[in-house]
């Protein structure tokens, strides 16, 4: 996962991708960047660190001119080098350009060693430069920016919303599958393309609608210029990011995800009701969920955990002891909340069981007599290969466990986890639109050694590609 964003604005578009940058942050903590265009001069600055850290009032000024693009990162694919950062910048021929990444590509290896065997050399150890190699190759072959994008798709496997900027052009594209969100804006002064509605709310402007999956959007001051490069049979929009990573306030694919976690948290309670004295959440990614089980439930809604604001996500430590210190940092539990009481523990999902272990003991140090947990995702049994940090079975409680197994180890006294069922519905998708690799071990993408469910992408000119292996012909296409 990785937040980023394009702005044209005639007002100037630092302190606009600033703030929209800002309100992507919880897609990437590790670093954050913004390149700008001016004249025939690309401004940059980009560093490790959060977006408040990485600018200031002076480096803000620095970045001149009408149009840029953002990008806030969350490392998958590449380590944390600093020529890692994007947006990463290029020069070719004439063409200066800036480009930026959400998500994670399965054919990076083959096509990277593609490229090496041919002599290019790369200064990053990311997807993304494999990405800006393809486009200028094709770029370079047909000199026509939505040639270059559309034969760079047809090689492309994985998840990709992308924003780049060529001689101050702002460019975004989405793979066929729409696995990764990206939405346009209209603002006071221009528009804006970005991975969460959110990022358009922080401009005070107007969500207009998704970036399509296959489209390429070109934006100017006139507006949104839209070319569709492909179409797929079947979209595969990531279930995670409905239940997890997108900030609850946004809308994806037309969808609010604060309602989508609120009606789960009812399916929740009319799949496994339970007596108990209150309904809380693991602030703040279960807060919707645990409204939504006390809606239905009409067991009353009171907090028992307090957040500390001012850290980051858990997840984010490095080593396995740092994380089980951190929790306990992170979340203060109010005593008298939770003293002889019988909670409903409402949290979105438990990946390494890290997290629900240790709340679970900090709630009964506190004297909670007993703790059910009721989960807003289906257990999560195999890795994801397309953007989320969920690398290994091996890492995964639930891969190798059974639902009591998993309560044994977290030591509940009950555990629920939504069905698939009743999460698809809350989600308003059909089960066949989204990616659910990570619940269901079927991917919509072939990767070796799991199973993959195909979809088939059809380009403009009539050919296809089969996203279980490479690229296919049919109509006699290139
Ligand atoms: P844990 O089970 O200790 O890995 O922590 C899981 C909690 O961290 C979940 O409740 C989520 O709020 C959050 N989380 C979401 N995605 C991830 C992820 N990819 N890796 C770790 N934690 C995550």
């Amino acid at each position: 996962m990785c937040g980023i964003v394009g702005i044209v604005d005639a007002g100037g578009v630092s302190l606009p991708l600033y703030y929209a940058l800002y309100a992507l942050q919880h897609r990437g903590q590790e670093s954050a960047g913004i390149s700008t265009y001016e004249g025939t001069t690309l401004y940059k600055h980009k560093e490790h660190g959060l977006v408040a850290d990485v600018f200031t009032p002076a480096n803000l000024q620095g970045l001149k001119g009408t149009v840029g693009i953002g990008h806030v990162r969350y490392p998958t694919t590449g380590l944390n080098l600093p020529e890692n950062i994007q947006p990463l910048n290029f020069r070719f021929r004439n063409f200066v350009i800036s480009i930026a990444h959400n998500g994670n590509l399965v054919n990076t290896q083959e096509l990277r060693q593609e490229y090496e065997r041919r002599g290019q050399i790369f200064i990053t150890t990311t997807d993304t430069e494999v990405i800006a190699k393809v486009l200028i190759d094709e770029l370079n072959r047909s000199g026509c920016i939505e040639d270059a994008v559309h034969l760079c798709m047809r090689r492309l496997r994985g998840s990709y919303s992308v924003v780049m900027m060529i001689n101050g052009v702002i460019y975004a594209f989405r793979d066929p599958l729409g696995i990764k969100p990206f939405c346009v804006g209209k603002t006071h002064g221009g528009y804006i393309v970005a991975s969460e509605s959110v990022a358009i709310d922080a401009l005070n402007g107007t969500l207009i609608r998704d970036v399509k999956p296959g489209e390429l959007v070109r934006l100017d001051t006139d507006g949104i210029h839209s070319t569709q490069i492909a179409v797929c049979s079947c979209t595969a929009h990531c279930i995670f990011e409905y239940i997890y990573f997108a900030r609850a306030d946004a809308v994806i694919d037309g969808v609010l995800v604060y309602d989508v976690r609120r009606n789960i948290g009812k399916k929740l309670f009319e799949e496994c009701p339970v007596e108990a004295d209150s309904v809380g959440a693991v602030p703040d990614s279960g807060t919707a969920y645990a409204i939504g089980y006390a809606q239905g439930s009409k067991i009353p809604y009171v907090e028992s955990l307090m957040k500390n604001r001012y850290m980051g996500r858990t997840f984010i430590m490095p080593t396995q002891r740092e994380r089980e210190k951190a929790v306990r940092i992170k979340l203060n539990p109010i005593r008298e909340h939770l003293r002889d009481k019988e909670i409903v523990l409402i949290d979105d999902s438990i990946v390494r069981g890290t997290t629900s272990r240790r709340i679970i003991e900090i709630m009964r140090e506190a004297g909670a007599r007993k703790i059910h947990m009721r989960i807003g995702s289906p257990a999560i049994k195999s890795p994801c290969y397309l953007g989320v940090d969920m690398p290994t079975r091996a890492e995964l409680i639930a891969s190798d466990k059974t639902e009591d197994q998993v309560r044994a180890s977290i030591t509940a006294d009950s555990l629920h986890h939504i069905s698939l069922k009743a999460l698809v519905e809350a989600i308003g998708f059909p089960e066949g639109k989204l990616c659910t690799g990570c619940l269901t071990s079927c991917y919509p993408v072939g990767i070796d050694g799991e199973h993959a469910c195909e979809r088939k992408v059809t380009f403009v000119d009539g050919t296809y590609q089969s996203h279980l292996k490479s690229f296919t012909k049919v109509n006699g296409g290139a």
